[in-house]
């Protein structure tokens, strides 16, 4: 899997994805992540990418030069899509997750500022994606969002493939609770089911956390998950 990330701050790509599991996986030649500045495409003498909003306003918006070139400058991958970082986007979710997961490429755009000229998007025509109802000062953060929460889906990223079909959202449901050693902390006990070794009886009570935690905790999800079983 490959991503090339269009971003004025690459070192908040990099830095990210140089540690842990995402670093492990870039050396295992499982993911490749790219970061293209902009800056270093404009044809701006003083090297500016942004300029004041025509119509007035406070702030910087993103210039269409610098980001336009800086796109087209990359090789596209047959098989690739073109993502922008935007609260205005689509939700991000676990199936956009999944389906993101099935290109060879993912391309992102970062924004800033006021973000991007519109005729950035008649241009390039990406696929908007929003990590939530919020504003960030910058698409690095949700452009790791992506590159993370897609990484996962890769066979080779994870040491078993498995732990990812066992997490939240996988089944539709959030997932049961987890308990490592020792077997009592400051009296709290973990639950005798899964010192027994039966593990029909453990994937019981562990579905059955499932579903008890989602109707609690997410009632949305759990209709859903009733809905679908219909
Ligand atoms: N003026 C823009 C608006 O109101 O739609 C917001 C610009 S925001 C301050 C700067 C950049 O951060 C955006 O261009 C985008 O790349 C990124 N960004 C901010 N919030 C985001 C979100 N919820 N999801 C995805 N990207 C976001």
């Amino acid at each position: 899997m490959k991503f090339d990330v269009l971003t004025l701050f690459p070192e908040a790509i990099e830095n990210y994805c140089d540690v842990s599991i995402m670093k492990r996986a870039k050396d295992n030649g499982v993911l490749e992540v790219k970061t293209i500045n902009p800056r270093d495409y404009t044809l701006d003498k003083h090297k500016k990418v942004d300029d004041t909003p025509y119509g007035g306003g406070a702030g910087m918006v993103l210039a269409p030069q610098p980001y336009v070139d800086a796109y087209e400058s990359i090789e596209k991958l047959e098989n690739s899509i073109t993502v922008m970082l935007s609260p205005q986007g689509e939700p991000l979710c676990e199936q956009l997750v999944c389906d993101l997961s099935k290109y060879e490429q993912i391309i992102m755009l970062c924004g800033h500022y006021e973000g991007f000229d519109e005729r950035i998007r008649e241009i390039i025509k990406p696929k908007e994606i929003s990590v939530g109802d919020f504003v960030l000062t910058g698409g690095e953060l949700p452009a790791l969002c992506i590159i993370d929460a897609v990484s996962r889906k890769i066979e080779g990223t994870l040491g078993k493939i498995e732990s990812a079909h066992e997490d939240s959202f996988s089944n539709g449901l959030l997932e049961y609770p987890q308990y490592t050693k020792p077997r009592e902390y400051r009296g709290l006990q973990v639950p005798e089911v899964l010192l027994n070794g039966n593990h029909k009886e453990i994937n019981e009570y562990r579905f059955q956390q499932q579903l008890e935690r989602t109707k609690l905790r997410r009632p949305d999800l759990y209709e859903k998950y009733r809905d679908n079983l219909k």
